[in-house]
This record gives C-alpha cells, structure tokens and sequence, in this order.
C-alpha cells in the first residue's frame, strides 16, 4: 500500500490539525484535509472514504468533495459507524448548510453513499481490507486496521486517549499510525478531551513490550501545529527511551506499507 499524509502539518494555509490519510490514491482515511490539499483530478480519483468519528477536523471535507465531483455522477461509498452516520444525516448531510449530498441526485444513487460499519466486522473497500476497532475519545469513535490483499497492513488509530496496547495482538498490523494531539505539558488537558501525548504514546509502547510483542513502527499525526516542535522533541525522547521507530508525519509525506 501507498500511503499519502494529508494535512497534518502546519502550513499556510491550514493552521490548525486536520486529518487525512489516502491509500493507494483511491480509498481516504478521514475527510479533515482532502479539498484542500488534493488537485481535482485527485479527488476524481477517490473511491471510497472512512470516517473514524463525527469530530468536524475529520469530517469537514464530506460536503465540498461530494459538489466537487458531482458532474462525475460517480456515487462515493462514506464507510462510518452508526453514531457517527447519525451526527452525518443529522448535521453536516441535513440540506441546511448545504445540498443533502446522501439524498441528491437521487435516494438511489446519492452522490454520498452512506455505509455502516460494525466494530470488529471486516468490510472490503477498493481492495483493501478494513476493520473497524471502538476507540476512547470523546464522541463515539473508531479506528481503521486496514489491510492490502497482497500483504501489508495497518493500523489508525484516529483520535483517542489510548487503548491501542490492549487490542494490539488481536491487529496484528505491520504499522502503527497514532494520534498525539498534545504535549506532555498539556496531559490534563488531553485526558479532560480523550486525546494522547508522547507520554501516553510511551505507555502504550512499554504496554505491547510487556505483552510480549514486537514494537511497530509509528507513524504520529494529529499534533497540535502550535505546539508540534514541543511534542516532536518529546516524541524524540520516548523513540530513545523504547527503542521504537516513531516517525511525526508531515505534509504530503509519502509511506510504503
Ligand atoms: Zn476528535
Ligand atoms: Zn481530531
């Protein structure tokens, strides 16, 4: 798999994290950054979203990259749990704001197909593998084990405040790519909102040591821009500490799995 990390970087013009990952240019993680940083031509090429959970940073691109190809008339599948579905229809997709992409151009053949997910009940998605995993944050939320059929997988976990070391030997995944919305610093903070530091990181890391299993390496996004050079540093000190691989994702970076 071919993954492409959008939106999680500070730049001009996005001051604040957004969250976006794109598999094999076809199949997204996240609808927090796809409009904004995906050319047309690339966006025509999306077959399929996940969403992790109705926080607006992950869904905010639904709307404007369902107008953006509607003189495609292709039908885009948008993979969610319930809770979130209900958030979806009931908010962003309700016709108040904007078109009611799940019911235009027709109930038949929306532009937006809304698909439900069920935790820890695998779903085939443009040839990949996907399984939904309950995480803890503050709303309703899942994480994504996503796997090619040829080999290769991984696991995102979206926004949590941890739990990834105790389902660890039931993913069984070649890549680990957390959240780490805060620094240390910030540790109540991040527990009162149900988000992850590099301390939180670090515990999860000695809880799948402790388990007797080997450490992934970890791919972190989700950093809060006005504090990343503080969680990128700590970060640093915990890859020291464990041993691990932790790699902070970037703009655009591009990662083979
Ligand atoms: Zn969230
Ligand atoms: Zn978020």
């Amino acid at each position: 798999m071919h993954l492409r990390f959008l939106g999680c970087h500070h730049t001009e013009t996005a001051r604040t994290r957004l969250s976006s990952i794109l598999i094999d240019g076809e199949v997204v993680l996240d609808a927090g950054a796809i409009t904004s940083t995906l050319s047309a031509e690339e966006q025509n090429r999306i077959k399929a979203v996940l969403i992790t959970h109705r926080h607006y940073d992950h869904i905010r691109d639904l709307p404007t990259l369902a107008l953006g190809g509607f003189e495609t008339g292709a039908t885009l599948p948008v993979y969610a749990a319930a809770e979130t579905i209900d958030a979806l229809r009931g908010n962003l997709l309700d016709g108040t704001m904007y078109p009611n992409f799940a019911e235009i151009p027709s109930a038949e053949q929306p532009r937006l197909e809304i698909v439900e997910v069920q935790p820890w009940r695998e779903v085939e998605v443009g040839g990949l593998l996907c399984t939904p995993v309950p995480m803890d944050h503050a709303v309703p939320a899942v994480g994504y084990r996503v796997a090619a059929s040829g080999g290769g997988s991984f696991f995102y976990t979206g926004d949590t405040r941890g739990g990834v070391a105790k389902v660890w030997g039931d993913l069984n995944a070649d890549l680990l790519i957390v959240e780490t919305t805060f620094p240390n610093a910030q540790a109540e903070f991040a527990e009162l909102t149900r988000h992850m530091t590099p301390a939180s990181l670090e515990r999860e890391l000695a809880n799948i040591s402790a388990s007797g299993l080997d450490l992934p390496p970890v791919i972190v996004v989700h950093m809060n821009t006005r504090a990343e050079e503080e969680i990128v540093a700590e970060l640093r000190a915990v890859a020291e500490r464990t041993g691990a691989s932790i790699t902070p994702a970037y703009e655009g970076m591009l990662v083979e799995v």
